[in-house]
């Protein structure tokens, strides 16, 4: 009954599958946010969802040193009114690599 609350998936498509919301929450700046399974995917990949915070850093302050992720299924009074980040778009970035030349 209640372990299956807190049992992680093993990838974040069966978190998502379990109803599962991966919430990352920043201890450095004390926020705390949470995602769809399938949006973390669609960036990440197929992975285990305890390892999502290796791959972000805290939108508010930048660093990913103080994340810690928690993978959970909220209960019906949990899911009304809870807030998620969605995924928008993903934008991909044109970025100019430099190197050193000798003329002649
Ligand atoms: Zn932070």
């Amino acid at each position: 009954m209640g372990q299956s609350r807190y049992r992680a998936g093993i990838t974040l498509s069966e978190s998502h599958d379990n109803g599962s919301v991966v919430t990352i929450a920043c201890y450095y700046c004390r926020t705390k946010r949470h995602y769809l399974p399938l949006d973390l995917r669609t960036i990440l990949g197929d992975i285990d969802p305890r390892h999502v915070a290796r791959n972000r850093s805290c939108e508010s302050c930048g660093r990913n040193d103080y994340l810690v992720v928690k993978v959970w299924s909220p209960i019906h009074e949990e899911r009304v009114g809870l807030v998620v980040r969605r995924l928008e778009r993903l934008v991909t970035v044109r970025r100019a690599i430099w190197r050193n030349e000798t003329l002649e």
